[in-house]
């Protein structure tokens, strides 16, 4: 008989999760997976599927303005019907989940619905919804639990009334108005939809700039789309206590006024979600975020324990976790030991308009002391040429002047989600600028213009 019940034994079946499992399966090794919620993680059942689906509905209003401009004298967004939308989200949403859930039952994974939590380095205490526990071992163990909202802690109400982004896709109706607390990823990205639905938004964000970390153009061009918009964008000021009144929910600001909203959306960070799992048993402590401590093969200080994802808050996306659950299967059972390659990731935030962005910004540049040009352009699309409006795509590329190569790409604009993609692979090939320029352009696109900027910026 095995010394252990599984080979491997995974925590977790989210992006990273089910990819591992599934790999290590179709191996021939015994996989085991448990899962709390149904299969699918953040992205299928709480993030980037919904929301993208949000986006796509929330969209059609900005459409109608378009139409208006091309002849359609009388189009016209509305009435939406959130709880049309919201139901057939959810049954697309357990279409995914059983997806997830057959194709690793197809690879040979064996899905257990339970919450695991660790009894010591290779035993695992699986407790299902009704209460029933059982003990299973395992010679290799991964965690890819994920992440979870975060809310501030200390501010009186926040627990008790602010929502946060697991609770936006199943709102009981729309509110009228909301308030959005934060200026990262999320936030942007429901101030768009909620904003593209109708409801009147207003973001709150503690610092000078939304979107720290993005290239300075970009958090301020994004900024000035969102309030030509409509969205109501607030900086440099903070929610320090929510009361639900008969008017709505009252938020008091750090500079001692008020503002009103009917629902208030914390969009304050994601932490790794480690609670429950019993880490104390096999001497692991997480690190000052919350997150697992790994190496670069995803190893923790137990060579046989394992976690990938945004439980390791290392670069928290979804094709990221995929990535590193590749890697994992390399490293633990192919003798292949591969770490994932963090460098030049492309990423696009579904603001609206969008961001997509690869390599670089500005400022990493300067920092790190590199000599660089800047090319950039400011234009109008043509999809909004006839209609009155200040909207403009934005491009940027950033190039170093010693070697000429394209050490980063920033779009706001369009489909610079889409484009991003493609960006993303010259800049991870280090495609040199006159590459990029001796590509002939797709006429007429916006794309073309990241082939055709000839003036650096002075
Ligand atoms: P982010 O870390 O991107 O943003 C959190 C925001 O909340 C920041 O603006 C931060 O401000 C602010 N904040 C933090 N703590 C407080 C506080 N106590 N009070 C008020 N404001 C606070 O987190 P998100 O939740 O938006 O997203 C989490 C991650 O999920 C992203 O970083 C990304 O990796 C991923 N994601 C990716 C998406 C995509 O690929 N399109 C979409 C959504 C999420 P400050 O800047 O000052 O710290």
């Amino acid at each position: 008989m095995d010394k252990y019940d599984y080979d491997l034994f995974v925590i977790g079946a989210g992006s990273g999760g089910v990819r591992a499992a599934r790999l290590a399966a179709q191996l021939g090794l015994k996989v085991g997976v448990a899962e709390e919620d149904r299969p699918g993680g953040t992205c299928v059942l709480r993030g980037c599927v919904p929301k993208k689906f949000m986006v796509y509905a929330s969209e059609f209003s900005e459409q109608v303005h378009y139409a208006h401009g091309f002849g359609w004298t009388k189009a016209e967004a509305g009435p939406f019907d959130w709880q049309v939308f919201r139901d057939t989200n959810n049954a697309e949403l357990d279409r995914l989940s059983q997806i997830y859930t057959a194709n690793l039952v197809k690879a040979g994974a064996e899905v257990i619905p339970a919450h695991a939590a660790f009894k010591d380095e290779h035993h695992l205490v699986l407790t299902s919804k009704q209460g029933g526990e059982r003990i299973v071992s395992a010679k290799t163990i991964l965690i890819a639990t994920g992440g979870w909202p975060f809310l501030p802690q200390h501010c009186p109400g926040v627990l008790e009334h602010g929502l946060t982004s697991n609770e936006m896709f199943n709102l009981p109706e729309l509110p009228k108005s909301l308030a959005i607390v934060g200026g990262g990823y999320i936030a942007v990205e429901f101030a768009g939809v909620m904003h593209g639905l109708g409801v009147d938004v207003t973001l709150f964000y503690r610092g000078q700039k939304i979107l720290r970390g993005f290239d300075d153009d970009v958090r301020d061009h994004l900024a000035n789309e969102m309030a030509l918009r409509g969205i109501k964008v607030r900086t440099q000021i903070d929610p320090v206590a929510l009361k639900k009144t008969d008017a709505g929910m009252e938020i008091s600001l750090n500079d001692g006024t008020t503002a009103l909203a009917d629902q208030v959306l914390y969009a304050s960070g994601r932490k790794p979600k480690t609670e429950g799992l019993n880490l104390d048993a096999i001497g692991i402590t997480p690190d000052s975020h919350g997150a697992i401590p790994v190496d670069r093969f995803s190893r923790t200080t137990h060579p046989h324990i394992y976690a990938i994802g945004d439980v390791t808050n290392r670069l928290n996306l979804t094709p990221v976790a995929i990535r590193e659950a590749i890697a994992f299967v390399e490293t633990a059972f192919k003798d292949n030991e591969t770490a994932y390659d963090y460098e030049n990731i492309p990423t696009a935030v579904f603001s609206q308009p969008q961001i997509g962005t690869v390599g670089m910004t500005e400022a990493q540049a300067k920092d790190a002391g590199i000599a660089y040009d800047v090319y950039q352009t400011r234009f109008r699309s043509m999809k909004t040429a006839f209609i009155k409006g200040e909207s403009r795509i934005f491009q940027k590329l950033i190039v170093d002047q010693k070697t000429d190569v394209v050490l980063g790409v920033h779009i706001v604009g369009g489909e610079a989600g889409e484009l991003i993609q493609l960006a993303g692979v010259a800049v991870k090939a280090q495609l040199k600028k006159a590459q990029w320029d001796a590509t002939c352009a797709v006429h007429p696109t916006a794309a073309e213009e990241l082939v055709t900027l000839k003036d650096k910026r002075a």
